[in-house]
């Protein structure tokens, strides 16, 4: 087997020098040898797959060209909606469920081409940062397998850190694409609020909520966000504009942008982490950036808001789930308790605890106080972000303050779990586009992420950086500095 990318699977099939029929069996192949232990997949459809990958070759034969994505295997995490595959969001209240209709990132992928592979694990409802909310087991780290990949989109994050599948979707609430991203060592993409669909993503927070890739490289995930970005009208949210051109980009550098590196998110980061964002840093700085370090003092206030607008959208969308409408159904003597007894039996703790917490946040008394609080603290992130791109093209931080924890760690305690995400939920608040990339590794050899954050449709912008990270990304790993210190 050639190169494992994208790009070059795609190009393989469409000159006819690879057989999409041979990437879709080398894929199940790998899941099958490799899935047993990771548990990166809920469902997979090897029959749909190959039968799919045959009518691609079948029309590249006669000429024609099936898209950008030809033969790629694509996974998906399972709160996309799919036809012809059951989709649970990991949840109990979900399971079997068959949607009658595909996501329109799921349509746009199969009008590139892409192979649709399966369906990855997550947090239940995405409402997680390691992917052992899901009712069907946790997800296990490729280069631990005694720790979280992060979550909620560990699944994807795995599939393709494992080199099962060289893309993913994901979803991005307050970071599940980018801090799994991180703990896997793989490119995680959030693109801005209304790039892409939200038609068909299973809703958390509608607000914050967002698709975007997963790929062992930028220029992978680029053209992923290529094809699935763009206009929706199944989306109120969907911004009118023509999709970006990416990877186009890749090659520009960062001569001459400026960078901030924001000192909040280093704050409590751990030292094999911050050392790593310092590389990073001076990585863009010899590449000819201007970067430096800048305060956003009202960042440190996103994580609170963040835990109050969340759950709070979170209890109005779950309301759905009332074993009428969908999948589990708990019979009981009259509605109301069959109601109860089905949300009793279907949802996990964590969703419970999210239901509750946003009712709370929302309820006749303390709506002013937490809620209509939480949004005005989201207005002054929006400003404090505002206020330093000013100054700044793009801003630097970590991904996540730590590499992957062990599997059970974080279970016990809640609030050290939602502390994951402290670096990744202000662009959520902001509807700002934001990636990890994998930069080197601490002194286990776990992976290290950086994030670079830029304002709304700074896409273009973002991925040049990320490229110029990502080319220096070898030369720097931890290992590496552990042999150079030793000579
Ligand atoms: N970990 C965060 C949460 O549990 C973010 C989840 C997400 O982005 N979907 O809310």
């Amino acid at each position: 087997m050639g190169e494992w990318s994208a790009l070059a699977i795609s190009q393989g099939v469409r000159d006819g020098e690879l057989k999409a029929v041979e990437i879709a069996e080398e894929t199940l192949s790998r899941i099958e040898t490799n899935d047993p232990l990771l548990h990166a997949f809920l469902h997979v459809s090897p029959e749909l797959a190959l039968k799919r990958a045959a009518e691609l070759d079948e029309r590249i034969a006669k000429g024609e060209d099936p898209g950008r994505l030809s033969g790629v295997p694509v996974a998906l995490k399972d709160n996309l909606c799919t036809r012809d595959m059951p989709t649970t969001a990991a949840s109990a209240i979900l399971d079997g469920w068959i949607p009658p209709y595909d996501a329109t990132v799921v349509s746009r992928l199969k009008e590139s081409g892409a192979v649709i592979i399966g369906k990855t694990n997550m947090d239940e409802f995405a409402m997680g940062s390691s992917t052992e909310n899901s009712a069907f087991g946790a997800t296990r780290n490729p280069h631990d397998p005694a720790r979280v990949p992060g979550g909620s989109s560990g699944g994807s994050a795995v599939a393709v850190a494992a080199s099962l599948v060289p893309l993913a979707l994901g979803s991005d609430t307050g970071g599940s694409i980018r801090q799994p991203a991180a703990l896997c060592g793989v490119v995680g993409m959030k693109p801005t609020y209304g790039m892409v669909s939200r038609y068909g993503l299973i809703a958390f927070a509608s607000s914050l909520d967002q698709i975007g890739p997963f790929a062992a490289t930028v220029a992978d995930a680029a053209v992923l966000l290529e094809v699935i970005a763009g206009h929706d009208g199944y989306d109120s949210t969907s911004l009118d504009r023509q999709p970006p051109s990416l990877l186009d980009q890749l090659d520009r550098g960062v001569d001459g942008l400026k960078v901030g590196v924001v000192s909040e998110l280093l704050e409590g980061a751990d030292p094999a982490v911050a050392v790593q964002v310092r590389l990073a840093a001076e990585t863009l700085a010899n590449a000819g950036a201007l970067v430096e370090d800048t305060s956003i003092p009202v960042l440190t206030y996103s994580l609170p808001a963040y835990y109050l607008l969340a759950p709070a959208e979170a209890s109005s969308n779950l309301a759905r789930y009332d074993g009428v409408r969908y999948g589990l159904r708990v019979d009981a003597p009259d509605v109301e308790s069959m109601n109860s007894r089905t949300r009793e039996k279907g949802f996990g703790a964590e969703v419970k605890r999210r239901i509750m917490l946003g009712t709370y946040a929302l309820s006749a008394g303390y709506y002013d106080a937490f809620y209509l609080q939480a949004q005005k603290v989201r207005t002054l992130v929006i400003n404090g972000f505002s206020a330093a791109y000013e100054s700044y093209d793009l801003l630097l931080s970590p991904t996540s303050p730590t590499t992957a924890f062990p599997l059970g760690s974080r279970l016990a305690d809640p609030l050290s779990m939602y502390l994951s995400d402290i670096c990744t939920i202000p662009s959520n608040l902001a509807g700002h586009p934001a990636m990890s990339i994998p930069f080197g590794t601490d002194d286990d050899g776990l992976p290290v992420g950086v994030q670079l954050m830029a304002p709304a449709l700074g896409e273009a912008v973002m991925v040049r950086a990320a490229a110029v990270l990502e080319a220096a990304e070898s030369h720097l790993s931890g290992q590496q500095r552990r042999d150079e210190d030793e000579q």
